[in-house]
Formats: structure tokens, C-alpha cells, sequence
């Protein structure tokens, strides 16, 4: 990949924080942009330039684009159901961010554009039962995404391929499905179920409650990809030809509690659970359905859930284990 000049936005996030040191792992030239202070970034890898820029600003993304041969987007103002499910408005303002960064990239020629789309975009109608039998690709139409964060990213995408089609500009959409890791938010509202349990397990055993507190009744069902399995899939699908939307996530379906289970074996501790029926607790059943994207690409997820689950606890662990015992309680 020499020679490339490449732009990850939002790379003080959790998976652009991952992406960009899985591509300096090759020497490219990479700059990390986010809008956050630099001291907030998730990861900060000294190898990239990492520059302050506010994307959803057409100027700013003209800047952080320019000379630049890819441009990879996860950059976006969004959280887990807590999060998404009470800010529909700012998340669809992250239609700003992909816009942006696109016109940018036509007007500066940039080679390949990735935009980081979301099991969100499938219509809640093919949702509705825990034992969902994985979401093909072609099942988003006819279109009743996740209001607010799913309309957006269905927009987005089909901007993509707009500007695709009509300016020739190379974009690339995968459809992230429930991503979880080391290095992504645990706590302060905008976490994800992977983490958040993770973090209840750990600050439990550390504060010696018997109980932690589970969002639904437990039995919706979702399916997890570990983060290096997302940046390996991402990187395969930008340098390949598919240029409609692939599912990238795992066809590994579990319920909450069984995630829930996983975890607690992994921590050694057992909890009462309290199910809050009125938590925001998202679709009864999602997975991916992974066909199309082996077929093309040859890809499936290689870590299993017990392994990412054991190296995300063990990193949750220890940065609940660093806050001060006040704080921790
Ligand atoms: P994240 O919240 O950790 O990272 C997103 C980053 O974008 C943040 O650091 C944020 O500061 C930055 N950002 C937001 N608005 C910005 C702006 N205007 N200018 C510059 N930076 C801005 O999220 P993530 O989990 O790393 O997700 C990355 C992408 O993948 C997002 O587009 C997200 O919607 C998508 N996605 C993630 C998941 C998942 O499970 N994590 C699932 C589906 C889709």
C-alpha cells in the first residue's frame, strides 16, 4: 500500500482507533481525524498524523481530504440503544458527516471511499422474533430502518452509490453488525451491550453487589463481531470490487443472557439479574447472514465470541479497576 495517502474519520472512535493502526501496520501514510481533543481519543498512535477536524464542516473536510487516495468514514455521532434511541436528531445529523466527506472526496479525486453503514438499516418488520434466521443484504428494502440512526445510514448509503454512479467515485459500504473490542466506550451513556455488560460484571464483583442490571427481558438475540475480524473485513472490502453494501458481522446468534452467562464464566462470579422491562432494549432478534460476503470476498469472522469476550472483559476489567473506589461504586 505505498504510495497511498489515507484518511480515517472518526479515528479517536473505537473501530477507527483499531483501523488506523491496523493500516500503519503496513507503512501507509495515514492521517487519523476526529472532532474530539486529541487527549480523548480512544487510541492514539504517535506513527499517524492525527488532526482535529469537525467533518460534518464541508471547509474542514475539504482540508482533511486534500492529497489523500482513500478515505475511510466511520465517523459518526452515535452510541448503543440508550444512546440511539433518545438522540434520533443528532444522529441523523451525521448525515453532514458522510455528505461532507463525500464532496470532498469527488472534488479531490480521492481513488476509494468507505463508508461505515449498520445492521440498523434493516426494517424492524424482519426483526420482530428472537430466532431471526440472519439479515440478508437485499432484506433493508422495502426500507423501515431503526428511526433516526438507521434512516441515516440507509441515506448515506445510497449517497454512496449516487456519487458512485453519477461522479465515478469508488465507494465501498459494509454493514456493521454489533462490533465489541478493547478500546471502545464502556461507560457514560453511549456504550453497547458488550461492554456494558462487561462493566456491570466488573464493577460488581468489585463493589460486592449480588445483582446487576439487564436491559429487556434477556431473550432478544443478537450476533457480535470482534473488532480485528471488523477492521480485517473492512480493509478486504475497500480494496476489493463489490460496490453494493456487505453484511460484516457474525452469524454467531446468542441472547443477552447467554452473552451475559459468557461473561460471568469468564469473571468467575455468578449475579441476580434485575430485568428492566422498560430499558431501551432494540429489535427481538437480529444476525447477520453472512453469505454474500464469503461468497465475495471469501470472508468470515475468525475470533470466536468466548475469545473477543475474554480479551473485552479483561480490558473493561482493568479500567474499572483504575477509577477511583468512589467512582467505581
Ligand atoms: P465511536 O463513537 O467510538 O467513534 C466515532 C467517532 O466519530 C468518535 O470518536 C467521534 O468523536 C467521531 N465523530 C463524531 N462526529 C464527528 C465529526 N463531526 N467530526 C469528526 N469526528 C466525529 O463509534 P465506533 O463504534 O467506532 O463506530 C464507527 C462507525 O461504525 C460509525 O459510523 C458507526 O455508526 C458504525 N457502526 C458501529 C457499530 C458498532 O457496533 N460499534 C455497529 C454498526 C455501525
Amino acid at each position: 500500500m505505498s504510495g497511498e495517502r489515507i484518511v480515517v474519520a472518526g479515528a479517536g472512535g473505537f473501530i477507527g482507533g483499531h483501523l488506523v493502526r491496523s493500516l500503519l501496520e503496513e507503512h501507509a501514510s495515514v492521517m487519523g481525524v476526529d472532532m474530539k481533543p486529541l487527549d480523548e481519543w480512544h487510541q492514539l498512535d504517535s506513527r499517524a498524523e492525527n488532526r482535529r477536524f469537525d467533518v460534518s464542516d464541508l471547509g474542514a473536510c475539504r482540508d482533511a481530504v486534500r492529497g489523500a487516495t482513500r478515505v475511510f468514514n466511520l465517523a459518526a455521532d452515535m452510541g448503543g440503544m440508550g444512546f440511539i434511541e433518545n438522540n434520533k436528531a443528532l444522529c441523523m445529523l451525521s448525515v453532514l458527516i458522510n455528505t461532507h466527506l463525500l464532496m470532498a472526496a469527488r472534488e479531490h479525486e480521492v481513488e476509494r471511499y468507505f463508508f461505515a453503514s449498520s445492521a440498523c438499516v434493516y426494517p424492524d418488520y424482519r426483526q420482530d422474533t428472537p430466532d431471526n434466521p440472519g439479515l440478508r443484504e437485499a432484506d433493508a428494502y422495502p426500507a423501515m430502518p431503526e428511526d433516526g440512526y438507521g434512516w441515516e445510514k440507509l441515506f448515506s448509503e445510497r449517497m454512496c452509490r449516487h456519487f458512485s454512479e453519477d461522479f465515478g467515485l469508488a465507494t465501498r459500504v459494509a454493514r456493521y453488525h454489533n462490533v465489541y473490542g478493547p478500546h471502545g466506550t464502556w461507560s457514560g451513556g453511549r456504550e453497547k451491550a458488550p461492554a456494558a455488560i462487561c462493566r456491570k460484571v466488573a464493577e460488581a464483583k468489585r463493589s460486592g453487589a449480588r445483582e446487576i442490571e439487564i436491559w429487556g427481558d434477556g431473550e432478544q438475540t443478537r450476533s457480535f463481531m470482534y473488532v480485528d475480524d471488523c477492521v480485517l473485513g473492512t480493509r478486504l472490502l475497500t480494496d476489493s470490487e463489490v460496490d453494493e453494501p456487505l453484511n460484516l458481522g457474525s452469524s454467531e446468534m446468542v441472547t443477552i443472557n447467554q452473552l451475559v452467562d459468557i461473561v460471568e464464566e469468564i469473571a468467575g462470579v455468578r449475579f441476580r439479574r434485575a430485568y428492566d422491562l422498560d430499558a431501551p432494549k432494540g429489535v427481538r432478534g437480529r444476525s447477520s447472514d453472512n453469505a454474500l460476503i464469503a461468497e465475495r470476498l471469501g470472508w468470515e469472522p475468525s475470533v470466536t465470541l468466548r475469545d473477543g469476550r475474554e480479551r473485552t472483559y479483561a480490558w473493561i476489567h482493568d479500567e474499572v479497576a483504575a477509577l477511583r473506589p468512589a467512582a467505581a461504586a
